[in-house]
């Protein structure tokens, strides 16, 4: 190889070296700039985990800190924890009463002395024992008193009682007389918590309440029965005073004696009514308060009952007035002396409060559903001083009344509206009232009443030939009701007043005038002269009062009714007149009496004369009664009858002198000595069964006035009773009921027949 070549090929190679010296070197430059690259990612790198481990480093610092304040916490409230523990188990240690847990399986973990001492430091019983083997110690020892149990059965009673859910409490008596209320919880772990409770504080403070309310009960039925035996012994003797003194107002007096018996028997009436409204009240809290039902007539109980306060009014400017519902029956089903009751006590105080305008008993009714009862609403409306309304619910209790001075004047006890309020509550009815102060008072109530299946309802007939009814009256509520009423029944009604009326006292046949009398009979008698000064017979109804005397100057034809009027007794007054012809010919005749009958001998058939029957005997009556001012009042009652009398003295006596008398009725006190009226009537009808003899009607006559005695009464074969003090009217109804046939009528000689009501019943 030629130097050239040589050369050549080591220029070439030397290139190749250059070359390759150059691409390693740019391999290297790459290499060593990827390393620098490295270099840096890993220096922040670095940086980044020293961050953050220096962060990690303060975060376990921070829960070092955190530990040691929870440690401490924890400390602290391990510390606090054993001081609540202890406080409450001390506390528990301390009660006085049991206090122990069970576990689910019935073993005790824990009890505080209290529960512990019964057993008497017996080291058995302690946390470990069961409750099956707590119970048996108990009777083993003798601790319980198992009463009249078998203590085995006692033990299984009280485990049956613990294994239940949740065991009810149960009182156990230990042997030392105290008692032990056990109460037993299971909790949401199954534990048993026991508390044992000494209870017998209370049980004696019970024991002591029962005896008390027993001591008060036998006090309350000692009270009723004072009560009893003080109505018959206040009665008697006021059926007495009050009997003599009726009897002595018959008798001539002077204005001065007048007076004074008036007094006597108004005080004695005034005494009765007290008298049973404050055994009415003791009755009513007693319960013992039962209502008799039967058939009455709701309307004519209002008018009569507002008819006795007719004499109440007479001195004062105040009208009585009465407004019965023209489509309400009136005959109820209901006690319709307790009606009276409720009725006197309510329009009683209206009277007695009002000075002047009127007091306005209104009834309206309703059916009630499908059923037989109608729902009665009645008011007693007046115009009196009205009761501030803060005293409303007040006066309907015992012995309340509105205290002031204005009041102050009136009598009462305050009694009356408590007893009405029970009595309307009794019947299942409702009181209550309104009233505005000055102006007046409404006592409202109502009561569920049935009708009797048969009874019928009709609307009053105004008799066909009346054309018109001239109303003479001075303007008032009476007036106005009836009017209106008068003219719902189809009638024209003209209304005057008693001065227009006198002025032109025209009429015409076919009217019919009614007066008002008012007060006094002044203005009867006037418009009565004036229409006989017209010349005119025209039929007049003349409303008064029940004891005004009669000024009607004999005018015919006429009729008198009591005010109140009732639309009925006004048109039953009306009807009484004959058609105005008729009265045209025989003018004076109103009403015509019915024609005596049989004023001759019969004759028989063959015109024979028959033999006259047997000369009536006198009726036979007889009154058995103990005392003797009592018999003294009765033979005083009946001395105008004609009739024969006798008395007994006691039931023995009354026995005897009905069988020698056979009387047609017998009048039987109830209290006697020796035999009582019940039961000389049982032995009466024992004789007339055993007989077959005709029952004698014997009415009781009776100073008891507690309920319950009438049951019994009428139980021992009594007919009726009546209570005292002996009312003529009331003795006169119940003969009158007994007249035989054979017997001259009793009533002959006596005085005219009671047609107006009594006094005030006493009952
Ligand atoms: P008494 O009338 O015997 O005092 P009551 O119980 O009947 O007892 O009445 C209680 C009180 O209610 C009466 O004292 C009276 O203050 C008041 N009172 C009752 N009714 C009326 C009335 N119609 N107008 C004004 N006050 C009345």
């Amino acid at each position: 190889m030629s130097l050239a070549d040589a050369l050549a090929q080591e220029r070439r190679a030397r290139l190749a070296a250059e070359r390759l010296l150059e691409l390693k070197q740019k391999e290297l430059l790459a290499a060593n700039a990827q390393l620098s690259r490295h270099a840096l990612t890993l220096t922040d790198e670095i940086v980044e985990k020293r961050e953050e481990v220096e962060e990690v480093r303060h975060v376990a610092e921070e829960l070092r800190d955190q530990k040691e304040r929870v440690l401490q916490d924890l400390e602290q409230a391990h510390e606090e924890v054993d001081i609540v523990q202890r406080r409450l188990w001390h506390s528990v240690e301390t009660i006085q009463d049991g206090f122990a847990v069970f576990d689910r399986n019935d073993t005790l973990l824990v009890a505080n002395p209290a529960y512990l001492a019964v057993f008497d430091e017996m080291e058995c019983v302690a946390p470990g024992i069961s409750y099956r083997d707590i119970i048996q110690i108990l009777v083993e020892e003798g601790i319980v008193d198992t009463g009249d149990l078998d203590p085995q059965a006692w033990c299984a009673d009280m485990l049956e009682r613990w294994k239940s859910p949740q065991p009810k409490a149960r009182t156990i008596k230990l042997w030392n007389n105290r008692f032990i209320k056990l109460m037993d919880r299971r909790s949401a772990t199954g534990d048993t918590v026991s508390l044992a409770l000494d209870i017998t504080d209370t049980i004696r403070r019970e024991k002591d309440l029962e005896e008390a309310l027993l001591r008060a009960e036998s006090a309350n039925r000692a009270k009723s029965a004072f009560l009893a035996k003080m109505s018959h012994e206040l009665r008697t003797p006021m059926n007495g005073v009050v009997g003599m003194a009726d009897l002595l107002c018959e008798t001539s007096l002077d204005e001065e004696q007048k007076l004074f018996v008036d007094t006597i028997r108004s005080s004695g009436d005034s005494l009765l009514k007290l008298i049973n409204d404050v055994l009415d009240f003791s009755k009513m809290e007693a319960a013992k308060l039962v209502l008799h039902k039967e058939e009455f007539d709701l309307e004519r109980t209002l008018t009569e009952v507002l008819m006795l306060f007719q004499p109440a009014v007479k001195e004062k400017a105040v009208d009585l007035v009465v407004d019965y519902d023209m489509f309400l029956p009136t005959t109820f089903v209901g006690d319709p002396g307790r009606f009276r009751q409720i009725l006197t006590n309510l329009i009683g105080n209206a009277v007695k409060f009002t000075s002047s305008g009127h007091v306005m008993v209104r009834a309206v009714g309703l059916p009630d559903g499908d059923t037989d009862n109608y729902r009665i609403h009645v008011s007693v409306e007046d115009t009196g001083p009205g009761i501030p309304a803060d005293m409303i619910d007040h006066i309907f209790g015992e012995f309340n009344q509105v205290e002031d001075e204005q009041n102050r004047k009136f009598e009462g006890t305050g009694l009356g509206l408590a007893i009405t309020k029970q009595l309307v509550t009794l019947m299942g009815g409702k009181i209550w009232m309104d009233s505005e102060e000055g102006k007046g008072s409404n006592f409202g109530f109502y009561v569920p009443l049935p009708a009797p299946k048969t009874a019928t309802f009709h609307l009053d007939n105004i008799p066909n030939w009346v054309d018109r009814i001239i109303m003479v009256s001075r303007p008032s509520q009476a007036a106005r009701i009836l009017t209106s009423q008068l003219q719902i029944l189809g009638a024209d009604v003209a209304s005057r007043t008693p001065d227009d009326f006198i002025a032109d006292p025209e009429t015409k046949p076919g009217d019919v005038v009614v007066i008002d009398a008012e007060r006094t009979m002044q203005t009867g008698s006037r418009v009565i002269r004036a229409i006989q000064a017209s010349g005119a017979q025209v039929p007049v109804v003349l409303m008064q009062n029940l004891q005004d005397n009669d000024d009607s100057a004999g005018y015919q034809p006429l009729q008198m009714v009591n005010k109140p009027t009732g639309r009925k007794i006004l048109i039953n007054a009306i009807a009484a007149f004959d058609p105005p012809a008729r009265a045209a010919e025989d003018a004076p005749a109103y009403p015509v009496p019915a024609p005596a009958e049989q004023d001759e001998a019969p004759v028989s058939d063959q015109g024979a004369v028959a033999v006259a029957p047997p000369a009536p005997r006198k009726m036979r009556v007889l009154a058995a009664e103990d005392n003797k001012t009592n018999r003294l009042v009765f033979s005083k009652l009946v001395r105008k009858l004609d009739v024969d009398l006798a008395f007994a003295e006691n039931g023995v006596e009354a026995v005897e002198k009905w069988k020698e008398m056979r009387p047609d009725i017998l009048f039987m006190d109830i209290s006697m000595p020796i035999m009582d009226g019940k039961e000389a009537t049982r032995r009466i009808r024992e004789i007339e069964a055993s007989e077959g003899a005709a029952r004698t009607p014997i009415v009781a006559l009776t100073a008891h006035a507690l309920s319950g005695d009438d049951e019994d009464i009428l139980a021992a074969g009594l007919d009726h009773y009546l209570t005292k003090p002996l009312k003529k009217d009331a003795i006169f109804e119940q003969i009158g009921k007994a007249v035989p046939q054979d017997a001259t009528p009793p009533f002959a000689e006596a005085e005219a027949e009671p047609a107006q009501p009594g006094r005030l019943a006493a009952n």
